[in-house]
Formats: C-alpha cells, structure tokens, sequence
C-alpha cells in the first residue's frame, strides 16, 4: 500500500484503503468511538476507532493506521481533510508518549522554559513549525536572487580570529596551551579579503557569534545575510538589497515597496528619537527648547490624543532607563504648561497630553523620548501590523564616545570610509563632526542590516586605527593577516550583513527571535534542552592548560 499524508486526504480519496503515520494530537471518546486527531508533516485527520479502547494511544504517542476514507456527515471547515476521516481497521503504537509536560496546541499559555526544555514537542505545533519552514523558503529564495545576480556563495571559517563588531568574542581554549580560537563577530575581514581574491560578488548566509546582553531580539549565535561587493557605490547596494527584498519576499505573501526611503542618522534621532525609527506611526519628536522655561539645555516633546493615566509608572521607568534627566507629562491645559510658548499650535492635535523631555545631553533627551515613543505603541498598537517600512539610514557618524574607557571606538566597525567632505575634522580633533559612508537597513523599527563602504588605501587605513588609539603591535597581532591585502591591489568594495532571524521575527509576528529558530538558547543564553553551556572534567582542563578560579 502507498503511504499516503494525513493533510493530503480529501473526497477524492473516499472509499480508498489508506496508510497513515503521525502523532495523536487529540482524542475524544463518544459511546464506542474513539475520534483521534492524526497529525503527521502535512497536517492533521479525523480517524475513528469503533469499539476498540485502548489506553495506551495517549496524547502524542506515535502510531500507524490502516483504514478506509469515508465522508464525514459533517465537515470540519478549518481542516484541509476536513471533509473525510478514515475509519480505523488496524493500527500499531510505534512509541507510547508519557504524560505531556504542556498542550501542544496551547503553547502560548505554556511557560517557555519549559518549551525550550521539551524543544521537539514544541516543535510539533504546526505555528511553529510553519515559522520554521518559512524560514527554509526565505533562505532558498535568497540563495536563487544572489546565484542569478551572479553571487558567489562562499563558507568562512568558524575558528577564526576576533572581528571587531563590538561585542564580546565567545573563545575555543585549545591543546596548543594559552592559544585560543575566536569564533567569528561577523565573516567581516574573510569577506573583505575576498575581494581581493578577485571574487568581486560575494554572499553568504552565514553563522555568527556574539556574547553580548540578549534582548529579544538577540541570541547568542545566529545567522546573517552577509554580501559584499567590488567596484560597486552605496547605490548599487541599495538598489541590489531592494530587488533581493522585492523578490524574495513577495512570493512568500508580503509586500515590499521599493525603493526604500533615506533617512539621515541625525533626522532620525530629532525626529524619533532613535536610529531605528518605526515609521508606521506618526507622533514625532518637536524641539520646544525654545518654547519653555527651564534650567536645561534641551526641551524635546511628543504631543498624543489617547489617554495613558494607567500607564504613568511604567512610562517614567522606561524613561528614566534609557538615561532620561527629567519628564513632564500633563495635559496641555494643565497649569504645569502654563508658561508654554505657542505650544497648542505645535501640537497640532486637539487637547493632547504632552511629554516633555529635559536634558543636558541632547542624545539622551532625545533617546528617552523615542522609547516612551516605542512603548506608546506596544500599549496602543498605533503601527499597522500589515505594514512593513523599510528604510535606509544614511549620513551617519564615524565614531562614538566610549566613556568608559574614556575613548572613541568606531560606530560601526574601522574598515569603514571617512565621508571627504568632513575629514577636516579630524585634524580639528571635533571627532563627533566625523561622517561614516555607512547605511543601516531598517525595517518597521528594527535594524535589519549595516553595511559600509570600505576603506582600501592603506594611508586611510592606518589613520583610522590611529584615531582609534589601536597600537601598531595591535594593528598586527590582530589584524596583521587582513592589512597584507592592502599592500597587493585590494580593490574598492563595499558591503552589508542582514540578521535573517531579525527579519523573519517580524514576518511572522513573533513575540522573540527564538520563535524562529529551531533551537535557541534561552533569555539567559541557556541551551536549556542540553543544558549547555555546561561543566567540563578536570582532565579536559588540564588538556587545555586552563585552571578555573574559585
Ligand atoms: N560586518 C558588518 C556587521 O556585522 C556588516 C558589514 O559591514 O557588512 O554589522
């Protein structure tokens, strides 16, 4: 007998002997029959088993069936074979399933520690699931658009060297005592060395490595789109990612308007208060320093029409962690605004209720306004869900203060281009003036991608390490292997490196990015299924010539 698909049976299989597989997804019992919902890969039938009551066909045990199609008297709409069931003339339990530690069909009710623990039962739920298989035809569709681009799609090494991201390196002790492998930030210097190859077009869906704090939409490893090109402007790749966009994602249902707009790093900041701004949504940032009478510097507003007495704590929470100096909130009416300066024509909607945020920073007045901006719309869902605004962020700055090691590190990462027209900067030691040819891709307030234009003269090269205060030992010891290719024709190249889980947590609506990825770790970095990470023998240390502290 064929074996035939539980999802895939309908009236044209009526009066036809089947052979089915799957997982007991539920059970009802009714006088002599037991109905069971079969599930298997395709989906889910109704099997009827008269006079047989068996105690160990439990909730996802698995087992096989033989029976006969037969319409059913009345159909179930919400089910692909919901119009037949198959009554059951044998069947054989392949494997009792115990006591299920959640429903597998309530899941979001169920803790997600325990999930994470119990993976593969999760991963039964067919949203799930379903997640994870858009996810296989993003990365098809992606792979085919670079291959007729005429991309090459090369591996990168895993043990490798640091990459300068920014985060913390996850490092592999190894026999050779006191040498380490680091696994890689992003394939950053591998691709760059690339193109001096020769490869000119170069892509990669590749694994990554960051130990930093997770949020989530962060984890420990996950997977970047990485390109990069040479010969090719800030343009061609702008006009490349949009075409990868438009036709990767459209035939899998969601609409991509192209081409993107531009925003400038400095407009999103004034204006949204963050350099991801969500654009599905107005309620923009004013500057009324201007307007009002206080001790600080800066006075930065959000106007709103939707009241948010219930949510005053919470506001003043995120405000205040994102280091805030001081908000008001009132109604414009109230006597706190008395003294405001044409602020009813500012507002320019009726009666609002007005944030006001006060610094001295005017970054940080800024940024704590764009996440009460952000949190107004978790609570008030003022974004469009069917929306997606992709955006390119341009004209950014080259470096960022580092006040804890009371220096600047480079904002996006030292193989980065200076914008000409404000090198001079750096001979008047105004290093915040700087600009960077770099781009961020945006998508419905997430970054979705960085990329750059890449330095290639090694004079250019070399300045930037030096601004950076990175030693010329440093330069070699780290980086030694890479700035070789600057002495033998590297051309010019540019490139960009897209966090697919990122994007697919927003296709699919997820609460957090381990929705779409098989087997995360947890909030804590916790592999909770194998419990890794976990400890090694004192043998194994002694290989490695480490000792743990106490
Ligand atoms: N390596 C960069 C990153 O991971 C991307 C790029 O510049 O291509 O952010």
């Amino acid at each position: 007998m064929k074996k035939t698909y539980c999802g895939q049976l309908n009236l044209k299989n009526v009066g036809q002997k089947v052979d089915l597989y799957g997982w007991i997804s539920n059970k009802r019992k009714f006088k002599n029959q037991t109905f069971v919902d079969l599930r298997d890969s395709t989906g889910i039938c109704q099997l009827i088993f008269i006079n047989i009551s068996d105690p160990s066909l439990t909730k996802e045990s698995c087992i096989w069936v033989k029976g006969q199609v037969n319409k059913r008297l009345e159909a179930n709409k919400e089910l692909a074979s919901g119009e037949i069931e198959v009554l059951v003339e044998d069947y054989k339990i392949l494997n009792t399933a115990k006591q299920i530690p959640f429903e597998i069909n309530k899941y979001d009710s169920a803790n997600e520690d325990l999930r994470l623990e119990y993976r593969f039962l999760d991963l039964r739920n067919e949203k799930m699931l379903d997640r994870l298989r858009l996810r296989h035809k993003l990365f098809l569709n992606l792979r085919n658009f670079f291959d007729k681009e005429g991309f090459v799609e090369f591996e990168t090494p895993i043990l490798s060297k640091s990459t300068p991201e920014g985060a913390r390196d996850y490092l592999v002790p190894t026999r050779r005592k006191g040498k380490f492998f680091a696994l890689p930030q992003s394939p950053q210097l591998y691709k760059q060395l690339l193109m001096a190859s020769g490869v000119e077009k170069y892509f990669q869906i590749a694994r990554v490595f960051r130990d930093e704090d997770l949020r989530k939409d962060r984890q420990p490893e996950f997977v970047q789109l990485d390109v990069e090109m040479s010969f090719a402007t800030m343009e061609d790749v702008f006009e490349l990612c949009e075409k990868m966009w438009k036709t990767t994602l459209e035939p899998l249902g969601f609409k991509v308007k192209t081409p993107f707009p531009h925003m400038k790093y400095y407009d999103a900041l004034a204006y949204y208060g963050t350099d991801k701004p969500d654009t599905r949504f107005e309620y923009l940032i004013s500057d009324i320093s201007t307007n009002v009478k206080s001790n600080y510097k800066y006075a930065k507003a959000i106007f709103f029409d939707k009241n948010v007495d219930e949510h005053i704590s919470a506001i003043n929470e995120i405000f205040s962690k994102n280091a805030g100096e001081k908000l008001e909130i009132a109604n414009v009416n109230s006597h706190v605004f008395q003294e405001l300066k044409n602020i009813k024509e500012l507002a320019k909607i009726e009666n609002p209720t007005i944030f006001i945020s006060y610094g001295n920073n005017e970054e940080n007045t800024l940024k704590s306004l764009g996440a009460i901006r952000t949190h107004l719309n978790s609570i008030f869902q003022l974004a469009d869900p069917n929306k997606m605004n992709f955006l390119w962020i341009v004209d950014w700055p080259m470096f960022e203060w580092n006040e804890m090691e009371k220096k600047y590190d480079a904002a996006h990462h030292p193989f980065t281009q200076f914008e000409e027209s404000t090198l001079k900067y750096l001979k008047t030691g105004e290093l915040e003036k700087v600009r960077a040819k770099s781009y961020d891709n945006v998508l419905n307030g997430f970054e979705l991608a960085s990329g750059s234009i890449r330095i290639y003269d090694p004079k250019v090269q070399e300045m930037m390490f030096d601004v950076l205060k990175i030693s010329k030992a440093e330069q070699k010891s780290k980086f030694g292997f890479f700035l070789k290719a600057f002495d033998y024709g590297l051309p010019p190249h540019c490139g960009i490196g897209f966090g697919l889980e990122r994007l697919l947590m927003i296709l699919t609506n997820s609460m957090s990015i381990r929705d779409v990825i098989a087997f995360p770790k947890n909030a804590k970095g916790i592999d909770l299924m194998s419990q890794a990470p976990s400890e090694i023998t004192e043998d194994q240390l002694n290989e490695y010539g480490l000792k743990l502290q106490k």
